[in-house]
């Protein structure tokens, strides 16, 4: 399918971003297509501009709605590059399929989203840490209240310039374990990146935050046991040396900065172990003194120390609040390869020009 351009007639600037909030400006352009009829239409990059949505569309009451989240990244020599996009149309193609949307050609998706960013390029920031926030998202459209599979669709990527996540250093987080709420169990659709997800966890990071915590550590749905994620983020321990990850068991979303960790200490030769944690091994390794360093990870905040946990009103601290050296380690090989100061061994930079 042909990509139709149209530019705008009133483009806009890239301004300062230091005290801009994320994700609260765009760029000028939007890439839509259509579904309907059991084909997608109409694939064109347009200006920015609102949705007209039926009252009764299946997004509304239904939650039909995918999204993906990856970065444009600008290199010292001003050149502007993705890294992995690929698995983020893969990814997004999977929670289609989990959600009952329609589904999409990946190759021509991801030429869509590079066409996207070589017509928004100079959208995308200069500074090491700034970017442009890609976001593709999918929603159902059908304008009827049966409840059903979506048979009519909206594509669409909006792009939006965002300045360094860690602008005052990297300061460790506050988590607290969450013993109420859960964000999804086996079977439901915590492998898909969702916004039903989003709606069910909410309330937990809300009532985290009003006690001076800045995420939630989940645990999974059913025996309220093991770690999952924290946050909207991957987590990982070093325990004793290793790192430890809870492993993909269907209730955690599969995240590629996670992914991609894996692979880097895999090659250097860090013992990594993908596998299920429980609270009570993380308690203990806490208490004794084994748990060694603590982070999140995910595209936005590439990776982000943990400084405190606190479990049944109890408060550990992990490394004296301080990010560990393996945690900087990685904040460094896995920014260098994105901003293009270090070396793309795996090949996972798609060069935009
Ligand atoms: C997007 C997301 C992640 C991180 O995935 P990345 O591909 O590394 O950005 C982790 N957990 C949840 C719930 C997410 O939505």
């Amino acid at each position: 399918m042909e990509i139709k351009i149209e530019k705008t007639e009133h483009p806009g600037k890239l301004g300062n971003l230091d005290d801009v909030a994320f994700g609260s400006v765009f760029t000028d352009h939007m890439f839509l297509m259509d579904y309907y009829d059991g084909e997608w239409h109409d694939a064109r990059i347009v200006p920015f501009a609102d949705f007209h949505i039926h009252p009764a569309a299946l997004v509304l009451h239904y939650g039909g709605e995918i999204f993906e989240g990856l970065k444009a990244y600008r290199t010292a020599e001003g050149k502007v590059q993705l890294f992995r996009p690929e698995q983020n149309i893969q990814r997004m193609y999977n929670s289609a399929v989990r959600m009952a949307l329609p589904l999409f050609d990946k190759e021509f998706m991801l030429e869509a989203l590079i066409k996207f960013v070589e017509v928004e390029k100079d959208w995308v920031p200069s500074g090491f840490g700034t970017s442009l926030y890609l976001r593709p998202f999918m929603f159902g459209i059908d304008p009827k209240l049966g409840v059903h599979a979506s048979k009519e669709a909206t594509m669409c990527i909006i792009a939006s310039p965002v300045g360094s996540y860690y602008a005052e250093g990297i300061n460790p987080v506050k988590i607290m374990i969450e013993q109420e709420d859960v964000r999804c169990v086996i079977g439901g659709t915590g492998e898909a990146k969702c916004g039903g997800n989003y709606g069910a966890s909410t309330r937990a990071g809300e009532r985290a935050e009003q006690q001076g915590y800045s995420q939630v550590l989940w645990l999974d749905g059913v025996e309220r046991k093991y770690i999952e994620e924290v946050g909207a983020m991957n987590v990982m321990f070093k325990i004793n040396g290793t790192v430890v990850t809870p492993e993909l068991v269907g209730s955690i979303l599969p995240g590629i900065t996670r992914k991609s960790i894996i692979e880097i200490l895999k090659d250097a030769g860090i013992p990594v172990e993908e596998r299920r944690l429980s609270v009570d091994e993380l308690v203990t390794a806490m208490k004794d003194g084994s748990l060694e360093e603590a982070w999140g990870c995910g595209t936005a905040a590439v990776v982000s120390p943990i400084g405190e946990i606190a479990y049944d009103g109890v408060k550990y601290t992990i490394n004296e609040g301080k990010i560990g050296e393996l945690t900087q380690w990685l904040y460094d090989e896995l920014t260098g390869i994105q901003w293009g100061k270090k070396e793309d061994k795996f090949g996972w930079i798609t060069k935009i020009d």
